[in-house]
């Protein structure tokens, strides 16, 4: 039997990485933890799409193989990882047997008709909770697979500044790096994180889409965008492009479309919106504005600073 070990729409780094970590637990654990086959589950890891530039970049890093593209989830085995909403995940979900689930974000609304292995924790990154697996059933973890899984803490805490990070996730990265000879780990996740924003030469909707996810807030649907950059420049004379083709995603049928460009040094960021009721977004935030952005100071997480306001909003 095989398994498909799969992120969110839209892959990041931490769902590509804990895809192919959790794929090589799942693997080395065989009989003990697989109650239907006694020949031990074959994981394999997948993604929905393509690599972002920064995971690009993590996975040559540390000469570790692409995962495949997985997009229909009907007749499949699945684990989830870095998601629980069916909006993020593939394709057909519900024809699909979903085994296990290893996230950090608020519970979705996937449903399972069988038993089901879920670990979902409040810290900063998936491959965090991944450490605590492998630490738990007491197997090694590959130096290369370390250091991708480092890379994914470093990302998704954006080099430990977002209020998502926890000291869990300061410990891990740490030990992380060092069975992944990482010497500086704060270098790394610039080099990273300057990779991450290297806009020249990508179009706007990819750059709206690279980090993008949809929301289910109450039958609404809620499009949330969000790019993450070490310096505004970048992106200083294509905002109105930006604010186009989150208009364009908000006509096919979406309530509302955010787009925060997060600048990572500043520590804060910038919001776009497109809504149906403009009004409601301005009154979670405070601030109006049509065509340029409003600063949002302090906001870097999507997953604890707005997905949360919004919900409220729209509960
Ligand atoms: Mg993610
Ligand atoms: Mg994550
Ligand atoms: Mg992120």
């Amino acid at each position: 039997m095989t398994i498909y070990v799969i992120g969110h729409k839209n892959p990041d780094t931490d769902s590509v990485c804990a895809a192919i970590a959790v794929a090589d637990l799942k693997s080395k654990l065989g009989d003990a933890s697989n109650r239907h086959d006694p020949a031990g589950p074959n994981a394999v890891a997948c993604m929905q799409g393509e690599l972002s530039p920064e995971t690009k970049f993590v996975l040559e890093k540390f000469n570790v193989d692409k995962p495949e593209i997985l997009k229909e989830g009907a007749g499949k085995d699945l684990i989830l990882v870095d998601h629980s909403e069916i909006s993020q995940s593939v394709d057909n979900l519900g024809e699909a047997e979903i085994v296990g689930i290893v996230d950090h974000h608020k519970l979705g609304d996937v449903t399972t008709s069988s038993p089901v292995d879920i670990l979902i924790r409040s810290v900063g990154s998936t491959c965090t909770i991944v450490k605590s697996l492998y630490d738990y059933y007491k197997k090694k973890i590959p130096k290369k697979i370390a250091g991708i899984m480092f890379c994914a803490v470093l990302s998704d805490t954006v080099i430990f500044k977002s209020a998502t990070t926890t000291n869990e996730d300061k410990r891990v990265a740490k030990e992380l790096a060092k069975i992944a000879g990482v010497g500086n780990i704060k270098e790394l996740g610039m080099e990273m994180f300057r990779v991450k924003s290297a806009v020249e030469g990508v179009s706007a909707k990819e750059l709206v889409l690279r980090d993008y996810k949809d929301f289910d807030m109450n039958g609404k649907r809620i499009g949330i965008g969000q790019l993450e950059l070490v310096d505004f420049l970048a992106i200083e004379n294509i905002r109105g492009e930006l604010y186009e083709e989150i208009r364009k995603l908000k006509d096919e049928g979406r309530h509302s479309v955010l787009l925060l460009l997060t600048d990572i040094m500043k520590e804060g960021s910038e919001l776009l919106y497109v809504s149906d009721d403009s009004s409601i977004i301005e009154g979670v935030f405070g601030k109006s504005s049509k065509e340029k952005g409003v600063w949002l100071e302090g906001v870097m997480s999507r997953k604890k600073q707005v997905v949360p306001e919004l919900e409220k909003v729209f509960s």
